[in-house]
């Protein structure tokens, strides 16, 4: 097998706002995995706050690329998987990009989707929340425009200005909200009072309100919220997880934290067996991350994989959208193609 990389800038239609920073563009490393006459294609999106940088990315895939150059199919994907986590602590979107090349790249050989592959649950489609981005109030109202087509809106708050804010997402629209605070609320007593407030304006879940750091306020926010409480930064891999019984409602599961489709599937198991509710959600990832993400669609309680839609230069075509629905491609492997010639293949 030959690994290939190539860092590609994803250009956002609108600059993208959460709670600590404003972003333009966002640099995936896109990477392909080629066996003979077949190739699977993975994505590294790496946003800042999971310790990962480009350098640190291609440096991990150099060492995936190396430890792969000679097999070819006959290990076991798992342990193949396995065998990548071993190589390095951390590195979790790396891991992810060369988890879904290789899931991609093992079904099409097998001449099949990866949910047909793994024997997963499959739906052709689930309605996906739409994200309002931290931003000017025009801007705002010009987005919920945009977002018509979607029955739930996505609101990024975590700013001394949520009330503002939310008062003016419903001077423009009724439809339900789930508000990300993004880890902005620092206080638990006044992020209670506020999560009464936002159930009275129609919002119906709330993400990561406070800081990873203060598990216990979290836990105590949970127990006397009116509202699910759902954990984003708090959980990555599946190893977060048992000591977060207890203090969320429910689990943001994203591709780029838990390494990939292996071990997001692992956690959708234990979320099923705890009675804890599934997000399934994204970075600010291409259609090549969302896709591999849309072969779990049958297990979310709530999907919110709106990122193709940011971007003016998806390199990979594939996810569609139709009324505010996510469409799960059922073509061979992740089921995505790679529009660009973005890779040069020897
Ligand atoms: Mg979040």
């Amino acid at each position: 097998m030959e690994l290939y990389q190539h860092p590609y800038e994803l250009i956002f239609k609108h600059p993208f706002g959460v709670s600590s920073n404003t972003r333009r563009s966002t640099v995936s490393v896109l990477v392909a995995i080629k066996f003979q006459n077949y190739i699977g294609y993975g994505e590294a999106c790496i946003p800042a706050y999971l310790g990962e940088s480009l350098g640190s990315t291609q440096e991990f895939l150099k060492r995936a690329e190396n430890h792969i150059k000679y097999r070819d199919l006959t290990k076991p994907l798992p342990d193949l998987v396995s065998e990548i986590d071993a190589l390095s602590p951390g590195h979790n979107a790396a891991k992810a990009a060369v988890d879904i090349a290789l899931h991609d790249l093992y079904a099409k050989s097998a001449g099949c989707s990866v949910n047909q592959m793994l024997s997963l649950e499959y739906v052709p489609e689930r309605a996906t929340a739409f994200t309002i981005g931290i931003d000017h109030a025009d801007k705002i109202r010009q987005k919920i425009e945009e977002a018509s087509d979607f029955a739930l809106l996505k609101i990024k708050a975590g700013t001394p200005n949520d009330r503002e804010l939310i008062k003016l997402v419903r001077s423009c629209t009724s439809k339900p909200l789930y508000v990300d605070a993004n880890q902005g609320w620092r206080d638990k007593k006044e992020a209670l009072e506020l999560i009464f407030w936002l159930k009275d304006q129609g919002v119906t879940l709330i993400e990561q309100p406070m800081p990873v750091e203060q598990f216990e306020d979290t836990k105590w926010l949970c127990k006397h919220s009116p509202l699910p409480i759902y954990a984003d930064e708090s959980v990555k891999r599946q190893q977060d997880l048992d000591r977060l019984l207890g203090c969320f409602n429910g689990i943001n599961i994203k591709l780029m934290k838990s390494t990939g489709l292996t071990e997001a599937i692992k956690m959708i198991q234990f979320c099923k067996r705890e009675g804890i509710a599934i997000l399934l959600g994204c970075m600010a990832e291409s259609s090549c991350g969302t896709g591999a993400m849309t072969q779990l669609l049958a297990y979310a309680d709530v999907v919110d994989l709106d990122a193709p839609l940011l971007y003016t230069n998806d390199p990979f075509e594939g996810v569609e959208y139709t009324n505010g629905n996510i469409l799960s491609s059922n073509g061979a492997g992740i089921g995505v193609r790679c529009m660009q010639n973005v890779f040069k293949f020897d």
